[in-house]
């Protein structure tokens, strides 16, 4: 997918609208995020990869550094790695092969009616602190932004900073500083502090987005991989009013 600007997201999301569907598909979400400045895996043509058979994965590699990743890409699909349509860490065209068959059978076993709309491949992101950046239009309070650190701390332990939206970069390093997690940010066992003012911006800028472009009810990253070196956001949802 090309890159796009601001302008074309508002387009992507009205036309997506009246075809009456209820969310962006990956590649989509991401174009979105990387339109609003948010950095997202590279794959072809510089940004994305859609690819549908093996004939068109070659191209793509020459493009890409691996190691790489594969997901399956599926409006039905919430939770990727629950049907085993994730794999990391793929190094070359034969594990590719190998891993796009493999999830082709483990969808067919654990999410049969899904419709699969084909792959994305994308750079590996090295490894870091995964958090959860989320924008939520409210019926009652309207536009609000939540972060979390990690999985487990989100979905079990609902350790997260909500505001309403836009924020200033100020508000989003005191959200950060809420959440139990913080101390993972700045140096935890021997790794070094991530990019914390770079963090800020991005939930800044998920702010922003919920804010500004009509007709999203919910976008999530999950994760955002953030490292000293680089802030990345590998997982994207979009759900639309
Ligand atoms: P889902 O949340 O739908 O199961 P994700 O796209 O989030 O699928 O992938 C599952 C996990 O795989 C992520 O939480 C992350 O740990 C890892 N992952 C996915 N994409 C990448 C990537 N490009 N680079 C590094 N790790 C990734
Ligand atoms: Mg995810």
């Amino acid at each position: 997918m090309r890159f796009m600007t601001k302008h074309e997201t508002k387009n992507m999301i009205s036309d997506a609208l009246s075809a009456g569907r209820k969310s962006l598909l990956e590649p989509e979400a991401k174009a979105l995020l990387s339109a609003w400045g948010i950095p997202v895996p590279k794959s072809v043509s510089g940004q994305w990869s859609v690819v549908s058979g093996l004939k068109d994965v070659e191209p793509v590699l020459k493009k890409l550094i691996p190691p790489f990743v594969l997901k399956v890409i599926s409006p039905d699909i919430l939770h990727k790695s629950d049907v085993g349509g994730v794999v990391v860490g793929l190094k070359n065209e034969k594990e590719i092969e190998q891993a796009l068959n493999g999830i082709k059978i483990s969808i067919s076993n654990k999410a049969p009616h899904a419709k699969i709309e084909g792959f994305l491949l994308e750079e590996m992101a090295s490894k870091g602190v995964e958090v959860i950046i989320g924008g939520l239009m409210d019926q009652q309070f309207g536009p609000a932004v939540m972060f979390g650190i990690g999985g487990v701390a989100v979905e079990l332990l609902k350790d997260v900073a909500f505001r309403l939206a836009p924020i200033k970069r100020k508000e989003a390093l005191e959200m950060m500083k809420e959440v139990k997690g913080y101390p993972l940010l700045t140096g935890y066992r021997g790794m070094k502090p991530v990019n914390i003012k770079g963090l800020g911006d991005i939930i800044v800028k998920i702010s922003e987005i919920i804010s500004e472009l009509d007709g999203i009810k919910e976008i999530e990253i999950n994760p955002l991989i953030v490292s000293d070196k680089g802030i990345i956001a590998v997982d994207a949802r979009v759900f639309l009013k």
